[in-house]
């Protein structure tokens, strides 16, 4: 019996990096999988196919994770389609990393909405549905930025310290319920979002990674598969840091 067998997994954002991995992690896991991001382009076909082609039922949906009506217009129809919602990833993220004191009001306030208002929306979505079936399992992706702090990144680590605070109060509001929620800070991970850094930022980071390598979205995506299994069922209200022990 495979771990995800008989679940149905929401990850948001996964046209691409690590909502892409932890899409096709979930499908390898047995897990039927809802996937959105902002439009539905040829990787959101290119990934319905390869989810398909594992045997799984798989579809990709264009929404915006940061729009409080559309979320819940697009978890509806999830439920429609699958049936159940067992599993929601809120993975979709971005940055606008500057000094504060070039940041702008734009800056702040977008990625606090995509970042952060969009684990509310999202979570806030499917509650209905997990406790009507007393389980469910949220992942929010949280950063060690969000632990830690980082110059340059006060709008990014704002919201994902948030994320942790929101996860946090969920596992106590939803524990009752059979409810778990966790979340996962990765540290420096290999993908477009971090291939923005300049180049000597990237080596400055791998340097200090006592694993000696800047983790994949795999890493990431074999936590999710953990945290979405009943492997977990005792795990909630935890922050589980991927980071090669650069978070200690
Ligand atoms: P990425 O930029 O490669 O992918 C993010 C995906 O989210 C993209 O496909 C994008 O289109 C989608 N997206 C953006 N805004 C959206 C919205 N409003 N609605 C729906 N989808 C939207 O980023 P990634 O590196 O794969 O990061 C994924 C998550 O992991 C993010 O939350 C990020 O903050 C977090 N994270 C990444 C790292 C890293 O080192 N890469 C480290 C810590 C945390």
């Amino acid at each position: 019996m495979k771990l995800l067998e008989g679940k149905t997994g929401i990850v948001t954002g996964a046209g691409r990096g690590i909502g892409r991995s932890i899409a096709i992690a979930f499908a390898k896991a047995g897990a039927n999988v809802a996937f959105t991001d902002i439009a539905y382009d040829d990787n959101m076909m290119s990934l319905e196919k390869e989810l398909t082609a594992l045997g799984v039922k798989a579809k990709g949906y264009a929404s915006d994770a940061s729009n409080f009506e559309n979320s819940q217009q697009i978890v509806d129809e999830i439920a429609k389609d699958f049936g159940t919602i067992d599993i929601l990833v809120n993975n979709a993220g971005i940055t606008r990393d500057t000094l504060l004191m070039r940041m702008t009001e734009e800056q702040w306030d977008l990625v606090i909405r995509v970042n952060l208002k969009s684990v509310f929306n999202l979570t806030k979505a499917v509650q209905k549905y997990m406790l009507k079936q007393r389980s469910g399992s949220i992942i929010n992706m949280s950063s060690v930025v969000g632990v830690s702090g980082n110059a340059g990144q006060a709008n990014y680590a704002a919201s994902k310290a948030g994320i942790i605070g929101f996860t946090k109060a969920i596992a106590r509001e939803l524990g009752s319920r059979n409810i778990r929620s966790n979340a996962i800070a990765p540290g420096f991970i290999i993908t477009e979002m971090t291939h923005q850094l300049p180049e000597e930022v990237r080596e400055e980071w791998a340097k200090k990674i006592p694993l000696q390598r800047g983790g994949t979205p795999e890493d990431v995506a074999n936590v999710c598969i953990f945290l979405g299994s009943d492997l977990s069922s005792y795990v909630s209200g935890q922050v589980i840091n991927v980071c090669g022990a650069m978070n200690t």
